[in-house]
């Protein structure tokens, strides 16, 4: 029984297809609009169209950004040859949060997981091989602790090495398989200082 009609129905379904949310959240979140004041909604839609129309990978270190080189990347005051790799944009976010970090990033948008066929081509490591050919003193991999995340770690420095670049591997203490968006500030400072070279 479609007790809606068919504009709602299609509302509630397009939501309820976005990650994490389910019918009822999708429910919820559709009265709500419908009862938004229409600008609003108006606003809602355009920024989701505009961002997706103009949120691109940062030319140098491939995080989401709608420059062509992100604001991290254009710091003069950010240290250039100590990179930090991580898995994702959430992944730079929280690092950034901590405020003490003041190398630049780079993003590979996704671990190595032979399991799910993602292979080293398909994440951005070209991209950081291609950066390490400038001036690089360190390299520390913030991948998760994750089977994949480690893997990743493992196939990175065994790439990196032979270039005579010194790469860290940050502590563990961060909670294996944990998302590294979830930990607190402190727990990602400590692994941070706590780094073992590879
Ligand atoms: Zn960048």
């Amino acid at each position: 029984m479609d007790y809606y009609g068919n504009q709602m129905s299609r509302l509630i379904e397009q939501l309820s297809a976005l990650p994490g949310i389910g019918g009822k959240s999708a429910q919820r979140l559709a009265f709500h609009i419908i009862h938004m004041p229409k600008e609003r909604v108006e606003q809602l839609a355009q920024t989701i169209t505009e961002a997706r129309e103009n949120v691109r990978y940062c030319r140098e270190c491939c995080t989401l950004t709608d420059q062509e080189i992100c604001p991290i990347c254009s710091n003069p005051s950010r240290d250039k040859k100590t990179i930090m790799v991580v898995e994702s944009t959430r992944d730079l976010a929280a690092y950034e949060k901590t405020g003490k970090y003041e190398g630049v990033y780079h993003v590979l948008h996704g671990a190595i997981s032979p399991m799910l066929g993602i292979g080293p081509g398909d994440i951005r490591l070209k991209e950081l091989m291609q950066r390490l050919q400038g001036e690089v003193n360190e390299v520390i991999i913030a991948t998760n602790s994750s089977l994949e995340g480690e893997a990743t770690a493992m196939y990175i420095s065994r790439l990196i090495k032979p270039t005579g670049i010194k790469v860290s591997r940050i502590a563990s203490g961060v909670p294996v398989g944990g998302d590294l968006e979830y930990i607190d500030e402190v727990t990602l400072l400590r692994a941070l200082e706590g780094r073992v070279e590879l």
